[in-house]
């Protein structure tokens, strides 16, 4: 298989290493695992984007800008925060993470071309060949109810209404029936649930819409500069959670990147985001429960196919004792399964340049007992 090797610089200001070090570790991967690209973070020092060039000159791999879309630009840029339908803010700091994760509204284009102006103002002078876009979508359980049940600021009303959906409405309903609101129909492995409730099934479809809108407006500003777009999109099996639809949010996009973060106890793990809709709404009724095995992984691998756009899954292998508890048998492991179901390509997430080294070893020995066993086949 080919990889992509994700790689985090900090944020912004934030620095977890010299951009000299962090592009030497990106090489060092790069020699040992057949990588043909990679995502770097934002920050707003160019020298990280030199220096990895650097590194990079001649060797053919691409370089793609990570860029954060409805949280982290407000750091930064003037922005139009997101509210929950009760009329709060949507959104608070992720105690685990220590990350903000405060949300802005996706139904602002104000707030799309200061992502734009973003990248204009501090990456478009460093040699990118594309840019993968991060947290296209509402916030998650991770912000409880609220965060789920958002953005319900005055352009979002509006633009729910134009979809048939009456977000007073949708706040009496849920209101009257808290966590019975969420009962499910049905909850199928790739994540496709039906809520029960006629309103909370069109609140979720139109929330979808309005999050694939988004998509398609950044995604074009990129095209048209003839960059490669990539978006970073919940597993299926938490995706409808934050209004990602695998093919509507897809139509413009060249790759996705599903987070198939099976060890991850932060925002997108699948676990976590899954326990925190049953510590949010635990009497809700028929949720599905997803397990982290193997199976389960094959299930989310085959929804991911529904994107109209190329699939590269990814695979966290960073470790960290608390929040990513993964291990070298946990990544051959899901790289299997990636190859099996049918994938040419990996995304590395979610960032190489602090994974341990036994699990740099652990990729570089799965593709040479590849080749090995189709050279023997
Ligand atoms: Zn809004």
């Amino acid at each position: 298989m080919k990889y992509t090797l994700q790689v985090h610089t900090g944020s912004w200001h934030e620095t977890l290493d010299s951009p000299e070090n962090i592009a030497r570790k990106i090489g060092e991967a790069a020699s040992r695992i057949p990588a043909d690209s990679v995502i770097i973070g934002w920050n707003t020092d160019p020298a990280y984007y030199r220096e990895a060039a650097a590194v990079l000159r001649g060797s053919g791999i691409l370089m793609l800008l990570w860029l954060p879309v409805f949280s982290e630009a407000n750091r930064i840029a003037g922005t139009d925060g997101a509210e929950d339908i009760f009329g709060k803010p949507a959104g608070m700091p992720d105690e685990r993470s220590g990350e903000s994760f405060v949300f802005d509204c996706p139904s602002s284009r104000h707030n799309i071309r200061a992502v734009e102006g973003l990248y204009e103002k501090f990456f478009s002078d460093c040699g990118f060949d594309g840019v993968f876009l991060d947290r296209i979508r509402t916030q998650s359980f991770a912000a409880g109810v609220s965060g789920v049940l958002s953005c319900g600021c005055g352009r979002c009303r509006k633009a729910f209404l134009e979809r048939g959906v009456d977000l007073q409405a949708v706040r009496e309903r849920y209101e009257l029936k808290r966590d019975a609101f969420f009962d499910m129909a049905s909850w199928p492995a790739d994540g496709r649930f039906e809520p029960e409730d006629e309103l909370a099934r069109r609140f979720f479809e139109a929330k979808e819409e309005i999050i694939a809108a988004a998509a398609a407006d950044i995604c074009g500003y990129f095209k048209d500069r003839g960059m490669t777009v990539g978006l970073d999109l919940f597993a299926p099996a938490v995706s409808r959670l934050v209004g990602q639809h695998y093919a509507k949010i897809t139509e413009r996009a060249d790759f996705i990147k599903p987070m198939l973060y099976r060890r991850t106890e932060a925002p997108a793990g699948i676990g976590y985001e899954y326990a925190l809709f049953e510590k949010h709404a635990p009497a809700a009724r028929g949720r599905g429960k997803p397990a982290p095995d193997r199976a389960f992984l094959d299930a989310q691998l085959d929804a991911a196919k529904a994107a109209l756009c190329d699939v590269y899954p990814g695979i966290e292998i960073n470790y960290d004792r608390d929040t990513v508890r993964t291990d070298a048998g946990y990544i051959t492991e899901s790289l299997a399964a990636v190859r099996d179901r049918g994938f040419e390509r990996a995304v590395l997430c979610w960032d190489v340049a602090t994974a341990p080294e036994a699990h740099i070893e652990a990729v570089s020995r799965f593709e040479k007992d590849a080749d090995q066993k189709e050279g023997i086949g």
